[in-house]
């Protein structure tokens, strides 16, 4: 026999464990093993408890002889423990108490057998052992059988917990399978991967070919999606175009990739929705229990991989990780603050001149939303403003920026006796809102604005999605007398067909087209002919992002009414404006 407090042990499978504290019961027993099993196997024996705990990690045993009460742990407890640590290890509990409900109560916590000292011989103390191996081993089976068994159900569930459209299971489904596949891997002391993904642009084809064509579209995809997945491995469509993979035979990163792989391949081939091909393309987040500790968690972790994805237009996958996760928390807290941030007006504006190069008298401006919060410092626009649109608070900032905008109107009335013009910026969704155009109007009026010294810009990014409303609104705030400006010209979203399909008055030429346009022949040429075209439409023509006096020149030489630039003026506080056109 081997008595070690501290074990060094790396055994193949002939020992038994013992854990016993009295040197004398450790010696009679080893000897009782010995002669039971003609020298077969070894012992080794700790007496404490933490140091079963230490034997097991390094080595394997034939079972574990255990006196419950032991110096630094005591009780039916320690059974509890070590079964729940190690699911296969056949236990036998060997105590001086002969309390049949301490022995049941053993049994009960994972034991699988119970010997009181006092009256054990070697004879039983081997049937014991063997008994308790047996019965390990028909345990584990059992239990087995049962996972399978609720796997098929799981299987045979999808079907009732179906989404009508693919087949596919749907959202309650995945909720409840997600589930039970955490507490699997758990269980089996894995891992388990959730796929998040989108198809890109996919309203663009509800859009475009409408709602049939979208659907015959998500059922093509499930088609092919079914063809990627293993029947271990479980396939939902959870929104809209958006599916999910949940599996826990999947544990990390590189045996990812390979499905990753096979879904982006499937995306190869083009859909064919009636007499149209279609090219698509996916976004794919993935994220890992138990790194997400819980189930909403991981979906939570995905999603947010699934949208780093897609913001920065990866091809493949996006994997959750800490730096996404920090930013993730930090457009949280942005998104909560901005909420709180909006009510006590936090927001305010700055106001950028634009000079009218045939009237300087014009006084025209434009209004860019600015945050200063007591705990992030200032945050850029380009930071919140995404995080607004997203969260819906965007409404709240241009209502601010409003509010600013009149009270800077009323600062430059008292003085000037010019033409004035605001260019407020608006997003995305807020357009797609069928309301937009009267909570503006409302606004303006509340704040004795006039629609005619209003002028909102828009990006072209905004009119891809959700099509026909945005069309709607545009017209309602053309019809009440508000400009309409297209911003970012040139900036990679634009395309001409809008300049055809919607009316605009203005047309903003973004800086990159700008950006050193007196050194540049080819650019200048690009210039001269968008502003042409633009004139003949009837636009006014805003060149952005003068910085330089050559910039400003040519600019103007081209034929651009309106120049906008740090080299006119930056963006400046209320009072800095009022200041800038006192001067002027
Ligand atoms: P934008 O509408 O294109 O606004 C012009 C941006 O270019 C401003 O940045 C402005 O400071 C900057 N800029 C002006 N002149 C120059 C120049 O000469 N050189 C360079 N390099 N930059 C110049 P800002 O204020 O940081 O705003 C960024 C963007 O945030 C805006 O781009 C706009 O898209 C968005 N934004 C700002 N305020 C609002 C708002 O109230 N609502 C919405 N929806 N978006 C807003
Ligand atoms: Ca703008
Ligand atoms: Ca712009």
């Amino acid at each position: 026999m081997l008595y070690e407090s501290n074990v060094s042990f790396e055994g193949d499978n002939n020992v038994f464990l013992m854990a016993e504290d009295n040197p004398i019961d450790a010696e009679l027993f080893s000897e009782m093993l010995n002669k039971a099993f003609d020298g077969m196997y070894s012992v080794i024996c700790v007496d404490r408890f933490e140091s079963i705990i230490d034997a097991l990690n390094k080595g394997n045993f034939q079972a574990l002889i255990l006196d419950m009460d032991l110096p630094d742990r005591s009780g039916v407890e320690n059974v509890h423990r070590l079964r729940k640590r190690f699911p296969t290890l056949p236990i036998v509990v060997l105590t001086g108490n002969e309390d049949l409900n301490i022995a049941l109560d053993s049994l009960q916590n994972g034991a699988q057998d119970y010997l009181s000292k006092n009256n054990v011989t070697p004879e039983m103390l081997a049937r014991s052992l063997h008994y308790a191996r047996e019965r390990q081993m028909i345990e584990q089976k059992l239990k087995c059988a049962l996972e399978e068994s609720a796997y098929k159900n799981l299987q045979l569930e999808a079907q009732s917990k179906h989404d009508p459209l693919t087949g596919l299971g749907n959202r309650t489904f995945f909720q409840d399978v997600g589930e039970r596949v955490l507490l699997r891997a758990q269980r089996k002391n894995t891992r388990a991967a959730l796929l998040y993904f989108d198809l890109n642009e996919f309203k663009k084809i509800n859009d475009v070919l409408g709602h049939m064509a979208g659907d015959e579209l998500l059922r093509q995809v499930s088609k092919r999606l079914k063809t990627v997945v293993r029947n271990t491995d479980f396939l939902a469509r959870v929104g809209g175009d958006e599916f999910v993979i949940i599996t826990d035979t999947l544990n990390d990163k590189e045996e990812v990739y390979p499905l990753v792989n096979r879904i982006k391949h499937l995306f190869d081939e083009d859909f064919t929705l009636g007499s149209h091909k279609v090219s698509m393309t996916v976004s794919i987040g993935v994220a890992f229990f138990p790194e997400a500790s819980n189930f909403d968690l991981l979906v939570k972790h995905a999603d947010c991989a699934m949208y780093e994805a897609k913001s920065t237009g990866t091809t493949s996958a996006c994997f959750f990780s800490d730096t996404i996760e920090q930013q993730y928390a930090r457009a949280q807290k942005i998104e909560s603050l901005l909420r709180y941030g909006i009510e006590q007006q936090e927001i305010t504006a700055h106001f950028q001149p634009v000079i009218n190069i045939h009237n300087e008298k014009d006084i025209h401006v434009e209004a860019l939303a600015r945050w200063h919060n007591s705990e992030l410092g200032f945050v850029r626009p380009d930071e919140f403003i995404p995080i607004a649109e997203r969260s819906q608070a965007i409404s709240g900032i241009t209502k601010n920026v409003t509010l600013q905008s009149k009270l800077l109107f009323e600062q430059l009335a008292k003085r000037h006796n010019s033409s004035y013009r605001i260019a407020i910026n608006v997003s995305a969704n807020q357009l797609s809102h069928k309301n937009f155009c009267s909570s503006l109007l409302h606004w303006l009026d509340d704040f004795h604005l006039a629609p005619q010294n209003i002028c909102i810009e828009l990006t072209e990014r905004q009119f891809v999605q959700n099509f026909d409303i945005c069309k709607q609104q545009f017209e309602q705030i053309g019809n009440a007398g508000i400009q309409i400006a297209l911003d970012d010209f040139g900036s990679g979203f634009s395309s001409v067909t809008h300049l055809i399909d919607l009316p605009f008055d203005v047309l903003k030429l973004d800086r990159v087209l700008i950006k050193d346009i007196d050194q540049n022949p080819r650019n200048q040429a690009l210039v001269a002919g968008i502003i042409e075209m633009a004139k003949r439409l009837n636009m006014e023509i805003v060149a952005e992002g003068i910085e330089t006096e050559g910039e400003k020149r040519i600019a103007t030489e081209l034929g651009c009414h309106y120049l906008q630039g740090y080299f006119i003026s930056k963006p400046l506080p209320l009072e800095e404006t009022v200041d800038f056109y006192n001067k002027m």
